[in-house]
């Protein structure tokens, strides 16, 4: 046709009349749709937000710079949907396509007002032109095929119904409006060549096709100016359709996920703080009422899409335990929305369930290992272990924790340990060492924190043991406060118990401030995840300013500034020749504290380079082996545990030795083991370090 003939002659003439072909009537009759269209979605946020009003306010500090990397790389870079198959790739396309549809849209706008402004002619556009325009063309042409191929996968997905995806009818009236504008952008462009015959069509590339087809059926300049007209009517009050929609269908989650990670208070293994003060004055403690949550709370339940994710990381779910952390956000969500509907003073009337025990039951509740992967695989955000452990905190406040897990609880508060041994005793996993007391030592480098597992436990003792042999062979200039350490009370806070774990922590922070322990004094080393966490998240929520570490990190440390030296690898002893060992990430280590690759480094200078063979599981996406949250507690019998399907996978390795790095894993795995008659031997790192050492005359050189 001409217009493609005459494309280098018109390079100059790259635009388009914005309005073109539209009257002054239709004009504002758009104008007075959009206003509307604006008005509905901003009624419908402003609902929204009285209702998330309703929530308590926040007594966390905001962070503005944590919100904003938030946004750049949860919802700009789309960084927890990429790598999760075809389903997070559509979701880029489809998110990727209507971001820049979008802003193209508004750099339309932004061109017609400045014409307006500068009085320019509709066909003398002021940015809208040459080589500008052929980009914005091509990038919108482009940014179309993604919004429809993102359609597509998901229209698919949902014909399929995947049990794991949550289904609404509104989904589908969604999917169809955002593929009907799609398709008809391209409709109303091709439209649009033909009409005016445009020069230079070839850098709408879609467009041009369609353009191509209307010809080919015989359509002239004249015919096609109606149905341009009627096609760009119909996209209009779609494209303003779509925007009205926003607060009242799933795309809520637009707004809500970017305001929820725009808060940028998402912390791994950090649980929202109680002031007992408050407690005090209000009697209340945990969440009873959803109207008890926290404001940012109650925006998770709107951003919640019901995609899944959390559901087929949760290994609560997995070992058929009556959790989902999906179901938990999305029940609580419907409730919320009954209880919003209900007048403030006629809420604590009203006969409806009870949020706790009869919308989340109790079992659901105590299912939770607080592993975290819940947290960490949400894309918006959201964390269902916080809702959990909200919930937990009004069970035990209202007595409803029984048995073995209580007893555990009874024995922390009555004797400082949930063995509930004696105080007295807790040095006795050090006979036949000579390790210092910080009474003796004040002015040690390190504080060993020696936990109540590693002290009370048999099999424990001998990873404690371990590290001061460790310690030792390093010079390291270390104590331990003996009977003056007591439970952190980390396992007491995640079971519900806030009182019980303020009063641990109460005390051994009075006990830190008595040997001068906080940062840049006397380091903590741990070798419990679970303590190190509870240091770094739980205490300093009480102004105790820590600085701990893991031993599997201090030990790096050591081996990287040459103060710790170990034999090469297949040291005689260790039973850790290459290829023979797997290691198993715990969640507070591995997710919570992003600590991967000093306990790979150590192992790899036993069992050298690529001596570890990989759990398909590893890293932060390792799984949890159930000891968490107090799950250690719990009566389970064997086949029920959390976890059995980590003790599978490690057997499946076909190593000899499993290692580890936290006590409450050695404990689990090796129950697991042994109920399954495995041929492994569990081993924490510091064990299997320890073994490579010549004998050493026993003693603490500072001691
Ligand atoms: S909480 Fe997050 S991961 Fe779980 S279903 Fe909702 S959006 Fe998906
Ligand atoms: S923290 Fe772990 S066990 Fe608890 S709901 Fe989340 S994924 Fe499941």
């Amino acid at each position: 046709m001409s217009y493609l003939m005459e494309e280098h002659v018109l390079a100059a003439a790259l635009t388009r009349e914005i309005f073109g072909n539209v009257s002054d009537a239709a004009k504002l009759w758009f104008w007075g749709l959009s206003a509307l269209s604006t008005g509905v979605l901003a009624w419908g946020v402003a609902r929204r937000v009285r209702r998330w009003r309703i929530g308590k306010s926040d007594t966390e500090r905001f962070s503005w710079r944590a919100g904003l990397i938030n946004l750049w790389q949860f919802v700009l870079l789309q960084r927890r949907v990429r790598g999760h198959g075809a389903a997070g790739a559509a979701h880029i396309l489809l998110f990727g396509g209507f971001v820049v549809l979008s802003i193209g849209t508004g750099l339309i706008g932004v061109e017609h007002l400045l014409e307006k402004l500068l009085g320019h002619a509709p066909t003398d556009p002021v940015f809208h032109k040459g080589l500008y325009f052929a980009v914005y063309e091509f990038v919108m042409d482009l940014a179309g095929l993604a919004l429809l191929a993102g359609c597509g996968f998901f229209v698919y997905r949902r014909w399929k119904r995947p049990p794991e995806v949550g289904h609404e009818w509104q989904d589908w009236l969604v999917l169809a409006l955002f593929a009907i504008i799609g398709m008809t952008g391209y409709v109303l462009e091709g439209l649009r060549i033909v009409r005016e015959q445009t020069p230079m069509p070839g850098v709408s590339f879609v467009g041009v096709l369609f353009a191509r087809g209307f010809e080919s059926l015989g359509m002239t300049p004249a015919g096609a100016s109606d149905w341009h007209i009627a096609t760009w009517w119909f996209h209009a009050v779609l494209a303003l359709t779509v925007i009205a929609l926003f607060p009242y269908t799933r795309l809520l989650h637009g707004i809500a996920g970017t305001v929820r990670l725009a808060a940028g208070i998402e912390r791994l293994g950090r649980l929202s703080p109680v002031s007992i003060e408050q407690v005090e004055e209000t009697g209340e403690i945990g969440v009873t009422r959803v109207e008890q949550f926290k404001r940012w709370q109650l925006i998770e339940l709107d951003a919640c899409v019901s995609c899944g994710r959390c559901e087929q990381q949760c290994p609560a779910f997995e070992a058929g335990k009556p959790l989902s952390p999906r179901s938990v956000v999305q029940d609580v969500r419907q409730h919320f929305e009954a209880v919003a509907m209900v007048r403030p003073a006629e809420r604590d009337g009203s006969a409806r369930p009870a949020l706790v025990g009869e919308i989340i039951l109790d079992e659901t509740l105590w299912s939770c290992t607080t592993c975290s992967a819940c947290v960490d695989v949400c894309p918006l955000g959201i964390s269902p272990l916080g809702f959990i452990t909200d919930m937990r905190r009004s069970l035990v406040a209202d007595g409803k924790l029984r048995g073995s897990p209580a007893q555990a609880l009874q024995k922390t508060g009555r004797t400082g340990n949930p063995w509930g041994m004696p105080a007295q005793d807790r040095m006795a996993w050090a006979d036949g060492l000579r390790v210092s007391n910080v009474q003796d030592n004040p002015d040690c480098d390190v504080l060993y924190w020696v936990g109540c597992a590693a002290a009370y436990d048999r099999r424990l003792q001998k990873v404690a043991r371990s590290v001061v042999k460790l310690m030792q062979a390093a010079d390291v200039n270390f104590a331990v406060l003996g009977n003056s350490e007591g439970c952190t009370g980390e396992a007491a806070r995640r079971m519900g118990d806030e009182l019980l774990f303020q009063q641990l922590a109460g005390k051994n922070i009075k006990t830190f401030e008595r040997f001068g322990v906080r940062r840049g004094v006397k380091r903590i080393v741990s070798h419990c995840p679970h303590c190190v966490n509870s240091f770094r998240q739980d205490y300093s929520q009480l102004g105790a300013d820590l600085d701990v570490v893991h031993h599997t990190e201090f030990l790096d440390e050591l081996m990287h500034t040459g103060r710790l030296r170990v034999p090469a690898e297949g040291s005689a002893g260790t039973g850790a020749t290459s290829a023979s060992i797997t290691y198993h990430d715990p969640c507070y280590l591995a997710r919570v504290q992003n600590v991967t690759a000093a306990p790979r480094a150590l192992l790899s200078r036993v069992t050298g380079e690529n001596g570890i063979v990989e759990m398909p599981r590893h890293g932060r996406q390792t799984s949890c082996c159930g000891a968490g949250g107090g799950r250690m507690w719990f009566d389970d019998t064997a086949d029920k545990r959390v976890g059995q399907s980590r003790v599978a996978e490690a057997l499946a390795t076909g190593t000899r030795t499993l290692c580890v790095s936290c006590p409450f894993c050695l404990t689990m795995t090796s129950d697991g083991i042994a109920a399954r008659n495995g041929d492994m031997t569990v081993r924490d790192i510091a064990e299997i370090l320890a073994d490579t050492l010549p004998p050493q005359p026993s003693g603490n050189q500072h001691a």
